[in-house]
């Protein structure tokens, strides 16, 4: 049986990172987390964490730190991520989470914080064909990966829309925001020698494959191999 792998994937909005998340937690047989998966449910849940995500999630903000930081703490305390590991998902998005996250790892610590890395102009074009399952994540593109049945998703038949904030503001937002706040994530984790930068472009197989080299190649490393 696969070891499990410690993982994080960063990126632009739309550069793929829940596909690949997503991919590489059945390659890995780890838990996929999403940030953003679990903002966007507990919103529609009605929950008091949707009610005060929900403002900064319509406006392309980030929610406060201190929010996240404890969500994602204390997910990481369930026995299936401290056993086999994880694949993180949007999150950090800030250096103040990247530190946090690296004392919630001591003392294992993360494999890899992988970069996918695309330009901006194929992240618009990608984040308008986007859609996503309302209830599992899944990503699909009304252009290259539309699910079998049109608007129900292909892995557990949940409704498959367009997101709340993939408006062109939102867009623009995020956009801005990632430059400013997430962007700087890629020369800290490339200071610790965590960092793997793989071109996002191509089909979503050749990008996972791309990952997965790395990422084994890491892990064999780590194990002394
Ligand atoms: P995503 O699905 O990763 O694009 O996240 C959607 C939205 O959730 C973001 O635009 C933020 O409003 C919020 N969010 C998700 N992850 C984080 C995070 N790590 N820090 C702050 N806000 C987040």
């Amino acid at each position: 049986m696969n070891p499990g792998a410690r993982l994080l994937v960063l990126g632009k909005q739309g550069a793929g990172k829940g596909t690949q998340a997503v991919r590489l937690s059945r390659h890995y047989v780890v838990p996929h987390i999403s940030t953003g998966d679990t903002f966007r449910q507990a919103v529609r849940s009605g929950s008091e964490l949707g009610v005060e995500a929900r403002r900064y999630l319509d406006a392309g903000e980030l929610v406060p730190d201190e929010v996240v930081i404890a969500m994602v703490r204390q997910r990481l305390t369930r026995s299936d991520t401290s056993h086999r590991g994880f694949v993180l998902d949007g999150f950090p998005r800030t250096v103040a989470q990247a530190e946090a996250l690296a004392e919630m790892l001591v003392p294992n610590g993360l494999h890899l914080a992988v970069d996918l890395e695309i330009d901006t102009a194929s992240v618009l074009s990608r984040l308008a064909s986007r859609r996503v399952c309302v209830d599992c994540g899944a990503n699909y593109s009304v252009i290259d990966n539309p699910s079998r049945v049109p608007g129900l998703c292909d892995v557990c038949g949940g409704e498959v829309v367009q997101r709340d904030d993939d408006t062109e503001a939102a867009i623009r937002r995020r956009l801005e925001l990632y430059e400013r706040e997430t962007a700087p994530l890629i020369a800290w984790y490339e200071e610790r020698s965590l960092l793997a930068r793989i071109d996002a472009l191509g089909m979503p197989d050749e990008v996972t494959e791309r990952i997965v080299t790395e990422v084994d190649r890491r892990i064999l490393r780590a194990a002394g191999g």
